[in-house]
């Protein structure tokens, strides 16, 4: 299926910086619009239903399974999250842009649906750093930690299925990295074709 805006996927293990880094970049660019997922685990501080997540039973997720309501979904970390059609298609009928936060196994069901979707994924700068990062968010149990370790593991053999890699070593220089990313994109023949039909008309661009 085509996308007729620019569609980034983003996915990390848990600890590489992900959510700070697309949070900063929602805040510089007022073009692109996150698409809030379901999920199934339940709201952690002070999240907020329809906000962060669509947070739901696992029966109403298996509901939404059954009508083939998700562009993708996934099990990660013992709980299901899917992304909805409904959360993409009225941006997608607009011709908008659209940034997915999603694991990597997501991610690869989005690029086998959207050819043109750009896949994007962050890595640690080590395995030290990662357990340091971990470990100084203060959010899991040294139990968890440890899992979160194993699964990174399996995660991060994947990045080789994804368009771009970003390590985000420094903070400044990995946005910087994502913003070129989605600049680039923008710049592609095909993008700009559709954000300047009328350049292209005018310089009598069939
Ligand atoms: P958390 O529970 O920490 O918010 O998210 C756990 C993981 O699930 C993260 O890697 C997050 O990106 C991923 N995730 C969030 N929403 C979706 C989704 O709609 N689909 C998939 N496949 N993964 C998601």
């Amino acid at each position: 299926m085509d996308y007729p805006g620019n569609l980034y996927v983003i996915a990390a293990p848990s600890g590489a910086g992900k959510s700070s880094l697309v949070k900063a970049l929602m805040e510089l660019d007022s073009h692109l619009q996150l698409s809030i997922s379901h999920t199934t685990r339940a709201p952690r501080g002070q999240e907020k239903n329809g906000r962060e997540y669509f947070f739901v039973s696992p029966a109403e997720f298996d509901a939404m399974v059954q009508a083939d309501a998700f562009v993708e979904w996934a099990h990660v970390h013992s709980q299901r999250y899917g992304t909805s059609k409904k959360a993409i298609e009225d941006r997608m009928a607009q011709g908008g842009d659209v940034i997915l936060e999603i694991d990597f196994q997501g991610a690869v069901q989005i690029k086998d649906i959207f050819a043109n979707a750009i896949s994007i994924f962050i890595l640690p700068p080590s395995w030290e750093e990662l357990r340091s990062r971990l470990e100084r968010r203060g959010e899991d149990a040294p139990d968890v930690i440890e899992l979160r370790l194993k699964n990174a593991a399996v995660e991060v053999a994947q990045a080789h299925k994804f368009d771009f890699v970003i390590i985000n070593e420094l903070f400044d220089r990995a946005l910087f990295d994502l913003k070129a990313i989605v600049h680039a994109q923008r710049l592609k023949y095909s993008a700009q074709r559709r954000a300047r039909v009328e350049t292209f008309q005018a310089l009598n661009i069939p």
